[in-house]
Protein backbone atom coordinates (compact mmCIF):
# COMPACT_ATOMS: atom_id res chain seq x y z
CA UNK A 1 0.00 0.00 0.00
CA UNK A 2 1.28 3.28 -0.86
CA UNK A 3 1.01 6.17 1.96
CA UNK A 4 0.08 9.63 0.79
CA UNK A 5 0.30 12.84 2.52
CA UNK A 6 0.07 15.81 0.28
CA UNK A 7 -1.13 16.97 -3.38
CA UNK A 8 2.42 16.32 -4.78
CA UNK A 9 2.22 13.03 -4.11
CA UNK A 10 -1.52 12.32 -4.65
CA UNK A 11 -0.40 13.18 -8.50
CA UNK A 12 2.66 11.63 -8.32
CA UNK A 13 1.34 8.08 -6.80
CA UNK A 14 -2.59 8.06 -8.01
CA UNK A 15 -3.27 6.26 -11.57
CA UNK A 16 -5.46 8.16 -14.22
CA UNK A 17 -7.49 4.71 -14.20
CA UNK A 18 -10.73 4.60 -12.55
CA UNK A 19 -10.45 4.91 -8.70
CA UNK A 20 -12.67 3.70 -5.62
CA UNK A 21 -12.63 5.77 -2.58
CA UNK A 22 -13.36 5.10 0.94
CA UNK A 23 -13.61 8.07 3.21
CA UNK A 24 -13.09 7.21 6.80
CA UNK A 25 -12.25 9.15 10.47
CA UNK A 26 -9.77 6.45 11.28
CA UNK A 27 -10.09 3.82 13.95
CA UNK A 28 -10.49 1.34 11.52
CA UNK A 29 -12.82 -1.50 12.12
CA UNK A 30 -14.64 -4.69 9.64
CA UNK A 31 -17.29 -2.15 9.25
CA UNK A 32 -14.54 -0.20 7.86
CA UNK A 33 -12.62 -3.32 5.50
CA UNK A 34 -16.12 -4.14 4.56
CA UNK A 35 -16.25 -0.87 2.34
CA UNK A 36 -12.95 -1.46 1.78
CA UNK A 37 -13.74 -5.24 0.40
CA UNK A 38 -16.77 -4.37 -1.46
CA UNK A 39 -14.51 -1.34 -3.18
CA UNK A 40 -12.16 -3.95 -4.67
CA UNK A 41 -15.13 -5.99 -6.42
CA UNK A 42 -15.25 -2.70 -8.59
CA UNK A 43 -12.33 -3.68 -10.94
CA UNK A 44 -10.17 -0.69 -10.15
CA UNK A 45 -7.17 0.45 -7.48
CA UNK A 46 -8.84 1.38 -3.98
CA UNK A 47 -7.66 4.19 -2.51
CA UNK A 48 -8.78 4.90 1.71
CA UNK A 49 -8.44 8.05 3.49
CA UNK A 50 -8.21 8.57 7.22
CA UNK A 51 -8.94 12.21 8.26
CA UNK A 52 -10.15 12.76 11.73
CA UNK A 53 -12.95 16.11 10.65
CA UNK A 54 -12.58 18.41 12.66
CA UNK A 55 -15.65 20.39 11.28
CA UNK A 56 -18.09 17.42 11.75
CA UNK A 57 -17.33 18.07 15.52
CA UNK A 58 -19.84 20.23 17.37
CA UNK A 59 -18.36 22.70 20.27
CA UNK A 60 -19.42 19.94 23.01
CA UNK A 61 -18.00 16.75 21.11
CA UNK A 62 -14.46 15.70 21.83
CA UNK A 63 -12.25 16.16 18.60
CA UNK A 64 -9.23 15.77 20.57
CA UNK A 65 -10.58 12.21 22.56
CA UNK A 66 -10.94 11.22 18.96
CA UNK A 67 -9.42 7.57 18.61
CA UNK A 68 -6.17 7.90 16.50
CA UNK A 69 -4.71 4.12 15.43
CA UNK A 70 -2.97 5.04 12.45
CA UNK A 71 -0.55 1.98 12.44
CA UNK A 72 -2.89 -0.28 13.94
CA UNK A 73 -5.13 0.96 10.66
CA UNK A 74 -2.02 1.32 8.57
CA UNK A 75 -1.69 -2.61 9.35
CA UNK A 76 -5.39 -3.37 8.90
CA UNK A 77 -5.35 -2.35 5.47
CA UNK A 78 -2.26 -3.77 4.41
CA UNK A 79 -3.38 -7.10 5.52
CA UNK A 80 -6.76 -6.30 3.28
CA UNK A 81 -4.80 -5.29 0.10
CA UNK A 82 -5.63 -1.32 0.02
CA UNK A 83 -3.84 0.11 -2.58
CA UNK A 84 -3.16 3.63 -1.23
CA UNK A 85 -4.13 5.41 1.72
CA UNK A 86 -4.27 9.20 1.96
CA UNK A 87 -3.59 10.91 5.24
CA UNK A 88 -3.39 14.41 5.00
CA UNK A 89 -2.13 16.84 7.91
CA UNK A 90 -4.22 18.84 9.88
CA UNK A 91 -3.23 22.00 8.82
CA UNK A 92 -5.22 20.99 5.62
CA UNK A 93 -8.09 21.87 7.58
CA UNK A 94 -7.55 26.01 6.17
CA UNK A 95 -7.70 24.19 2.67
CA UNK A 96 -10.96 23.38 3.34
CA UNK A 97 -14.02 25.16 1.61
CA UNK A 98 -17.28 25.60 3.87
CA UNK A 99 -20.18 23.84 1.98
CA UNK A 100 -24.13 23.43 3.51
CA UNK A 101 -25.36 20.23 3.51
CA UNK A 102 -28.84 20.62 2.30
CA UNK A 103 -31.08 21.73 4.76
CA UNK A 104 -34.22 19.41 4.90
CA UNK A 105 -32.15 16.80 5.16
CA UNK A 106 -29.46 17.69 7.18
CA UNK A 107 -31.66 19.49 10.30
CA UNK A 108 -33.68 15.89 10.65
CA UNK A 109 -32.60 12.86 12.96
CA UNK A 110 -29.21 13.08 13.66
CA UNK A 111 -29.07 16.81 12.35
CA UNK A 112 -31.63 17.72 14.65
CA UNK A 113 -29.29 16.95 17.80
CA UNK A 114 -26.00 17.89 15.73
CA UNK A 115 -26.81 21.05 13.89
CA UNK A 116 -23.13 21.39 12.00
CA UNK A 117 -22.67 17.80 11.92
CA UNK A 118 -23.17 17.33 8.21
CA UNK A 119 -21.88 20.52 6.64
CA UNK A 120 -19.02 19.28 7.95
CA UNK A 121 -19.36 16.24 6.27
CA UNK A 122 -20.41 17.67 3.20
CA UNK A 123 -16.81 20.59 3.64
CA UNK A 124 -14.46 17.77 3.90
CA UNK A 125 -16.09 14.98 1.50
CA UNK A 126 -15.46 17.86 -0.96
CA UNK A 127 -12.39 18.86 -0.38
CA UNK A 128 -11.27 15.10 -0.45
CA UNK A 129 -13.57 14.07 -3.88
CA UNK A 130 -11.73 17.14 -5.26
CA UNK A 131 -8.75 16.07 -4.99
CA UNK A 132 -8.90 12.19 -5.42
CA UNK A 133 -11.29 12.61 -8.01
CA UNK A 134 -12.72 8.97 -7.63
CA UNK A 135 -15.22 7.21 -10.14
CA UNK A 136 -17.09 5.21 -7.26
CA UNK A 137 -17.69 6.29 -3.68
CA UNK A 138 -18.27 4.17 -0.70
CA UNK A 139 -20.22 4.63 2.33
CA UNK A 140 -22.09 2.46 4.93
CA UNK A 141 -25.51 2.12 5.56
CA UNK A 142 -25.03 2.44 8.83
CA UNK A 143 -25.11 5.76 8.33
CA UNK A 144 -28.24 6.21 6.41
CA UNK A 145 -28.83 10.40 6.37
CA UNK A 146 -25.15 11.01 5.65
CA UNK A 147 -25.51 8.87 2.78
CA UNK A 148 -28.81 10.41 1.64
CA UNK A 149 -26.90 13.67 2.34
CA UNK A 150 -23.88 12.99 0.58
CA UNK A 151 -26.02 11.56 -2.43
CA UNK A 152 -27.65 15.15 -2.55
CA UNK A 153 -24.70 16.46 -2.53
CA UNK A 154 -23.04 14.62 -4.82
CA UNK A 155 -25.66 14.74 -7.52
CA UNK A 156 -24.92 18.76 -7.55
CA UNK A 157 -21.52 18.85 -7.22
CA UNK A 158 -20.16 15.67 -8.88
CA UNK A 159 -22.51 14.05 -10.40
CA UNK A 160 -20.31 11.92 -12.56
CA UNK A 161 -19.34 10.24 -9.32
CA UNK A 162 -20.97 7.35 -8.35
CA UNK A 163 -21.81 6.81 -4.60
CA UNK A 164 -22.04 3.12 -3.48
CA UNK A 165 -24.08 2.40 -0.36
CA UNK A 166 -22.52 -0.99 1.83
CA UNK A 167 -24.55 -2.85 3.74
CA UNK A 168 -23.88 -2.72 8.10
CA UNK A 169 -21.61 -4.85 8.93
CA UNK A 170 -22.69 -6.12 12.47
CA UNK A 171 -20.93 -7.94 15.64
CA UNK A 172 -22.32 -11.74 16.15
CA UNK A 173 -24.70 -10.42 18.38
CA UNK A 174 -26.34 -8.09 15.85
CA UNK A 175 -24.47 -4.63 17.39
CA UNK A 176 -23.26 -2.88 14.25
CA UNK A 177 -19.75 -2.61 14.19
CA UNK A 178 -18.42 1.21 15.24
CA UNK A 179 -15.22 3.02 16.95
CA UNK A 180 -17.80 3.57 19.78
CA UNK A 181 -18.38 0.14 21.37
CA UNK A 182 -14.73 0.29 22.67
CA UNK A 183 -16.34 3.02 24.91
CA UNK A 184 -19.63 1.03 26.54
CA UNK A 185 -19.03 -0.87 29.74
CA UNK A 186 -19.18 -4.87 30.08
CA UNK A 187 -22.52 -4.11 31.46
CA UNK A 188 -23.48 -1.47 28.88
CA UNK A 189 -21.91 -3.71 26.42
CA UNK A 190 -24.35 -6.67 26.86
CA UNK A 191 -27.41 -4.04 26.54
CA UNK A 192 -26.58 -2.73 23.03
CA UNK A 193 -27.54 -5.85 21.15
CA UNK A 194 -30.96 -4.99 22.15
CA UNK A 195 -30.88 -2.20 19.94
CA UNK A 196 -30.99 -4.29 16.78
CA UNK A 197 -33.34 -6.90 18.21
CA UNK A 198 -35.53 -4.25 19.14
CA UNK A 199 -35.38 -3.08 15.54
CA UNK A 200 -35.97 -6.84 14.02
CA UNK A 201 -38.64 -7.03 16.27
CA UNK A 202 -40.36 -3.88 14.93
CA UNK A 203 -40.26 -4.88 11.53
CA UNK A 204 -42.42 -7.71 12.10
CA UNK A 205 -45.39 -5.40 13.19
CA UNK A 206 -45.77 -4.05 10.01
CA UNK A 207 -48.80 -5.68 8.80
CA UNK A 208 -50.70 -4.77 11.54
CA UNK A 209 -49.43 -1.61 13.14
CA UNK A 210 -49.17 1.73 12.16
CA UNK A 211 -45.99 4.13 12.31
CA UNK A 212 -47.03 5.81 15.58
CA UNK A 213 -47.59 2.09 17.34
CA UNK A 214 -44.31 1.12 15.73
CA UNK A 215 -42.28 3.95 16.67
CA UNK A 216 -43.95 3.56 20.51
CA UNK A 217 -42.88 0.04 20.59
CA UNK A 218 -39.25 0.03 19.83
CA UNK A 219 -39.07 3.45 22.38
CA UNK A 220 -40.93 1.51 25.43
CA UNK A 221 -38.77 -1.38 24.98
CA UNK A 222 -35.36 0.63 24.31
CA UNK A 223 -36.25 2.91 27.16
CA UNK A 224 -37.01 -0.11 29.21
CA UNK A 225 -33.71 -1.81 28.29
CA UNK A 226 -32.09 0.83 30.07
CA UNK A 227 -31.60 2.87 26.70
CA UNK A 228 -32.01 6.93 26.41
CA UNK A 229 -33.51 6.81 23.20
CA UNK A 230 -33.01 9.79 21.02
CA UNK A 231 -35.39 9.50 18.57
CA UNK A 232 -37.68 6.98 16.44
CA UNK A 233 -38.34 7.74 13.21
CA UNK A 234 -39.99 5.75 10.19
CA UNK A 235 -39.12 7.43 6.75
CA UNK A 236 -39.09 6.81 3.22
CA UNK A 237 -35.21 5.16 2.30
CA UNK A 238 -35.55 7.54 -0.88
CA UNK A 239 -35.58 11.04 0.73
CA UNK A 240 -36.12 10.68 4.34
CA UNK A 241 -39.75 11.99 4.20
CA UNK A 242 -43.10 10.29 4.85
CA UNK A 243 -42.75 6.78 3.79
CA UNK A 244 -45.75 5.62 1.13
CA UNK A 245 -48.74 4.17 3.03
CA UNK A 246 -47.91 0.81 1.78
CA UNK A 247 -44.28 0.72 3.64
CA UNK A 248 -42.86 -0.56 0.57
CA UNK A 249 -40.02 2.09 0.80
CA UNK A 250 -39.55 2.17 5.03
CA UNK A 251 -36.71 2.78 6.64
CA UNK A 252 -36.96 2.47 10.30
CA UNK A 253 -34.22 4.99 12.17
CA UNK A 254 -33.29 5.14 15.70
CA UNK A 255 -30.59 6.83 17.79
CA UNK A 256 -30.48 5.92 21.32
CA UNK A 257 -27.87 6.34 24.16
CA UNK A 258 -26.33 3.98 26.90
CA UNK A 259 -24.30 6.40 29.26
CA UNK A 260 -22.39 8.74 26.94
CA UNK A 261 -22.30 6.35 24.49
CA UNK A 262 -24.66 7.40 21.60
CA UNK A 263 -24.92 4.17 19.39
CA UNK A 264 -27.07 4.57 15.87
CA UNK A 265 -28.65 1.76 13.82
CA UNK A 266 -31.32 1.49 11.02
CA UNK A 267 -33.42 -1.72 9.43
CA UNK A 268 -35.26 -1.60 6.12
CA UNK A 269 -38.83 -2.82 7.11
CA UNK A 270 -39.79 -4.07 4.01
P1 LIG B 1 -16.19 6.92 9.98
O1 LIG B 1 -14.76 6.57 10.05
O2 LIG B 1 -16.94 6.65 11.25
O3 LIG B 1 -16.42 8.31 9.43
O4 LIG B 1 -16.85 5.93 8.93
C1 LIG B 1 -16.35 5.84 7.62
C2 LIG B 1 -17.30 5.04 6.77
O5 LIG B 1 -17.43 3.72 7.29
C3 LIG B 1 -18.72 5.63 6.70
O6 LIG B 1 -19.18 5.55 5.36
C4 LIG B 1 -19.51 4.71 7.62
O7 LIG B 1 -20.88 4.63 7.27
C5 LIG B 1 -18.80 3.39 7.35
N1 LIG B 1 -19.05 2.44 8.45
C6 LIG B 1 -18.79 2.60 9.77
N2 LIG B 1 -19.21 1.53 10.48
C7 LIG B 1 -19.75 0.67 9.58
C8 LIG B 1 -20.36 -0.61 9.68
N3 LIG B 1 -20.52 -1.23 10.86
N4 LIG B 1 -20.80 -1.20 8.55
C9 LIG B 1 -20.67 -0.59 7.34
N5 LIG B 1 -20.10 0.62 7.18
C10 LIG B 1 -19.65 1.25 8.28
Amino acid sequence: MILIKNKAELSKYLPRSQLAFVPTMGNLHEGHIALIKHAQKYNSPTICSIFVNKLQFGPNEDFDKYPRTLNQDIDLLEKNHCDFLFIPDEEHFKEIKLYRADSALSKILCGAIRPTHFDGVVSVLHWLVKLIRPTYLFMGQKDFQQIKIVERFMAMHFAQVQLIEVPTEREADGVAKSSRNNLLTATQRKLAPRLYQVLLNATSMIENKNIDEITKFVNDELNQAGFDVDYVEIKSRLNLLDPNPSMSDAILLCAARLGEVRLIDNIFIK
